[in-house]
């Protein structure tokens, strides 16, 4: 039965292709993806597969319960797409202004789809539960992925894997991490409340200009000299938004950026590192401020006997070269929320596309479609391995 659900797989492929498109063209915004989850509502509708949805939000949970007894295993793909407007010049270019699959996310739903209608039609052969987790709101904090798993649908799940489309990957290899894989991604935003001034007169200022310019010099070095040089933190300012004219001393300066952890003490550290840092910087120079921290999916630590599972698993799936450990890197991802709950692993699924590759979120961004049937035979092989484990 395994080896036919795998072909049926690759036998799905432009079913597949279409409704990827289908999704890239008609993207929509994190916690407003209500065609997106009608249109998977709709596909368990029609593929007869019992499914909830306005689970935790707009999301869709449907359960396919297999003939022969087994453990019940939570397979997640998230469906939202960005504020970025599509810029490639393909026939299946976003249709909607602004707003495009920057991430692969429309891919993922693809995969998932066609895996429960392959999975469907083995249901008598098939041990165990499959619990197809269709996720909205992944993109932007506080994300679909809390809600949903508050909402108590992990409660009979034994364990839960996920897959990204990642096109910095090439096509036919698959990597994880058995431990961390993805980091905690934070956001702040500091207003620096100086006092303006003629630009002929600084004596009768406080210059948030150069106040700015100083903590964003004293906030590098935090990570260079105030955390373990074995822990792992990254801190950048993305944005300083300050002042109008050549002539006016800017009586504020607003900075944000983003700080990155994999830890919950080494972000602690950061945060009251930074407290120190900035009160330290106003009060030298007489300014006042206000810090605001959003703190933001905590990271994606994989357990390492699934993820080891996952990779042993993709070894065995036609279509994949390597499967390999890789460093964790420092995107962030709420899938960490499910297996904070549950055993689980999440992995990426090389979906580079050679002659066009451009990074996750760029207006360019699109992936080889062939990695599709790859990510859905590998997350059908772990199911497997799963169960016979
Ligand atoms: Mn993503």
């Amino acid at each position: 039965m395994w080896k036919e659900l795998l072909d049926r797989l690759d036998d799905y492929y432009d079913e597949m292709v279409e409704i990827r498109r289908h999704l890239h063209q008609n993207p929509e915004l994190s916690f407003q993806e209500h065609k997106t989850a009608a249109f998977i509502a709709d596909t368990y509708e029609k593929l007869g597969i019992p499914y909830q949805t306005g689970v935790g939000g707009n999301g869709v949970v449907a359960t396919l319960k297999g003939g022969k007894p087994g453990k019940t295993v939570g397979l997640r793909a998230d469906f939202d797409a960005l504020p970025i407007q599509d810029e490639k010049d393909v026939p299946y270019k976003s249709k909607v202004d602004g707003v495009m699959h920057a991430c692969g996310h429309d891919g993922h739903t693809a995969t998932l789809l066609t895996l429960a209608k392959a999975m469907n039609e083995f249901q008598e052969e098939l041990p165990g539960t499959v619990v197809f987790i269709h996720q909205h709101a992944e993109e932007l904090a506080p994300g679909g992925a809390k809600p949903m798993v508050d909402s108590g649908i992990l409660e009979n799940v034994d364990a839960v894997f996920g897959t990204h489309l990642w096109s910095n990957t090439p096509l036919g290899v698959v990597e994880t991490s058995l431990q961390e894989f993805m980091a905690g991604a934070d956001r702040f935003e500091i207003l620096i409340k100086g006092k303006g001034g003629h630009g002929a007169q600084p004596h009768q200022t406080k210059d948030a200009i150069v106040i700015g310019s100083q903590l964003v010099t004293n906030l590098q070095q935090i990570v260079s000299r105030r955390i373990d040089p074995l822990g792992t933190a990254v801190l950048t300012i993305g944005s300083f938004q300050s002042g109008s004219t050549f002539n006016i001393i800017a009586d504020t300066a607003k900075i944000t950026g983003t700080v990155r952890t994999f830890d919950e003490s080494v972000q602690d550290l950061v945060i009251e590192e930074m407290e120190k840092v900035i009160k330290g910087t106003c009060i030298g120079a007489d300014a006042s401020y206000e810090f605001q921290y959003d703190k933001g999916y905590p990271p994606v630590v994989n357990h390492p006997e699934e993820a080891r599972l996952v990779l042993e698993a993709a070894k065995q799936v036609p279509g994949v070269e390597s499967a390999r450990e890789v460093e964790p890197g420092m995107v962030g991802e709420d899938f960490s929320y499910y297996i904070l709950e549950k055993p689980g692993a999440f992995f990426f699924t090389g979906a580079k596309k050679e002659d066009h590759y451009y990074p996750h979120h760029h207006p360019m961004f699109d992936i080889d479609e062939r990695a599709l049937p790859i990510a859905a035979k590998t997350l059908a092989q772990t199911y497997k391995s799963y169960q016979e484990k």
